[in-house]
């Protein structure tokens, strides 16, 4: 019981199916959940990267001791302001701001539009999705996303 939610772009014709992501597709799972992020990806638009943005300096875990401190934080320090504000081509091909500017709905399985079932036939990006999310997310398995394969775009 209850209306499931998918995330679909009209314009590319895309889904992303929240079981795939190994979550749950009720609005209240989407905004409880980690999934429910997956928009910050999807819909950034910027040509540029900068510290803890896409393409920005990754966050590092370095162990400073006395003798090493001052040579890598400077080093470190370097590497962002490097990186603060330059230019950021990010593939056609990757799903990091790929539905920016487009139409794009959480649509439930109760609406008149018939969208929901429409999506059936969409191309799937939840797999794609999950790995450049778990590449932009790094180590943290807390905060990473499992790719779980349903069988949401079978043909009926
Ligand atoms: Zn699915």
């Amino acid at each position: 019981m209850g209306q499931y939610f998918k995330a679909i772009n009209l314009d590319k014709r895309e889904v992303v199916c929240p079981w795939c992501l190994n979550g749950g597709a009720k609005l209240w799972e989407w905004t409880a959940n980690r999934q429910g992020a997956i928009f910050t990806l999807l819909l950034r638009q910027s040509s540029a990267t900068g510290g803890g943005d896409y393409g920005g300096p990754e966050p590092q875990m370095i162990e400073l001791t006395s003798d090493n401190a001052a040579e890598t934080l400077n080093e470190l320090m370097a590497k962002g302001l490097a990186r603060e504000g330059m230019d950021m081509p990010i593939p056609s091909s990757s799903v990091v701001g790929r539905w920016a500017g487009d139409r794009v709905a959480l649509v439930g399985d109760y609406d008149a539009s018939g969208l929901y079932k429409q999506a059936k036939s969409f191309t799937n990006i939840s797999e794609q999705l999950v790995e450049e999310w778990n590449r932009f997310i790094g180590d943290n398995v807390n905060l990473q996303l499992t790719y779980n394969p349903c069988s949401c775009t079978d043909s009926e």
